[in-house]
């Protein structure tokens, strides 16, 4: 009796789902993926809205409507793509490292996130640290006693303006007053006068930086150099320079010396081959437009979109690689 019971519920759930796993001609077959990014003002945000949009063009052949979700940054976006909270996501070149190999130093150790997924990097990004003239602070040494905001815990920079603070011997928890706000309330707060400095993991241009430099108050940016140890100890870490003529209401008359990472797109081994396949399609056969949606894209190249991936690259992306012969 019990046993023919579960099995016609079984039946029942199984049609269910059968009936629910199976449009019906009149159903629309769309499926909808949700792409992670950082605050408006960044550069992940317009590059989600640029990939959403390639394959977004194609709608009718794929089946893919993508979507874009400004989030708090690469931490989150690892955190919420392995939860199945969205499909894929921006993430810095370092946390993708951190979080496959469960690093130590990151908010994933001893804890390997195994089915994080890599599609392909994008720009780079250098770590930043803009600072208010009157503040007097011209080198990262400068920072002791002063309010920084070093990124909301869910963003990518906050682990990297730690390691640099560490590097040079400040004690963010002791030698200054530091603040976890997110990057698009930098800003404000510095033009406010209730910071004194940000740090920002960032592309340029981008329009949060241009924000910061373009108030009453006059900014810089503030050099990030004496960190050699770091860059030796993390792999994932390498020097970098910002382009000043990226931001002419600046103080500074040279580019600027700091270090830096690369943006790179992730995702979840649960997710679909055939979709991790058309986004991957759509951005490399669109290469010459893409690379048109913003300045920050100039450097790339297709090989180079191949490289500065630590996760095992998903076998959708694999199989157009294979195809276009870049693997
Ligand atoms: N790198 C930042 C982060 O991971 C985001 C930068 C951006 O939004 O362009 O949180």
């Amino acid at each position: 009796m019990k046993k023919a019971l579960v099995i016609g519920i079984a039946l029942v759930f199984g049609f269910a789902i059968f009936m629910v796993g199976t449009p019906t001609t009149a159903q629309a077959k769309t499926t909808f993926v949700t792409i992670g990014t950082g605050g408006i003002t960044g550069v992940y945000y317009p590059t989600g809205g640029a990939i959403a949009k390639m394959v977004n063009k194609k709608r009718k052949e794929y089946g893919i409507r993508a979507t874009v979700e400004s989030t708090g940054g690469s931490v989150f976006n690892v955190n919420a793509i392995m939860s199945g909270d969205l499909d894929f996501g921006v993430v810095q070149s370092d946390r993708q490292f951190q979080a496959i190999n469960g690093s130590p130093n990151s908010e994933w150790a001893g804890k390997p996130q195994k089915d994080l997924r890599a599609v392909f990097s994008i720009h780079p990004e250098s770590i930043t640290l803009v600072a208010a003239v009157d503040a007097n602070i011209k080198s990262i040494t400068d920072l002791k006693g002063k309010r920084v905001n070093i990124g909301n815990p869910g963003s990518g920079q906050r682990q990297n303006s730690i390691d640099a603070l560490t590097a040079v011997g400040i004690d963010y928890k002791k030698d200054m007053q530091a603040e976890g706000i997110k990057a698009a309330e930098s800003a404000g707060l510095l033009q406010d006068g209730r910071i004194d400095a940000f740090f920002y993991t960032v592309g340029h241009p981008n329009g949060s930086i241009k924000e910061a430099t373009a108030g009453k108050r006059k900014v810089l940016f503030a050099s990030i150099t004496g960190i050699d140890k770091l860059l030796a100890k993390y792999p994932y870490y390498a020097k970098a320079v910002i382009p000043i003529t990226f931001y002419p209401n600046a103080v500074n008359k040279e580019d600027v010396q700091t270090f830096g990472v690369k943006a790179t797109f992730v995702t979840s081994a649960k997710v679909p081959d055939n979709m991790v396949y058309a986004i991957t399609k759509e951005v490399f056969e669109n290469f010459e437009s893409f690379k048109k949606l913003h300045p920050a894209y100039k450097v790339l190249t297709k090989k180079g979109m191949l490289e500065g991936l630590s996760a095992p690259i998903h076998p959708g992306a694999m199989k157009y690689y294979k195809e276009a012969g870049l693997k």
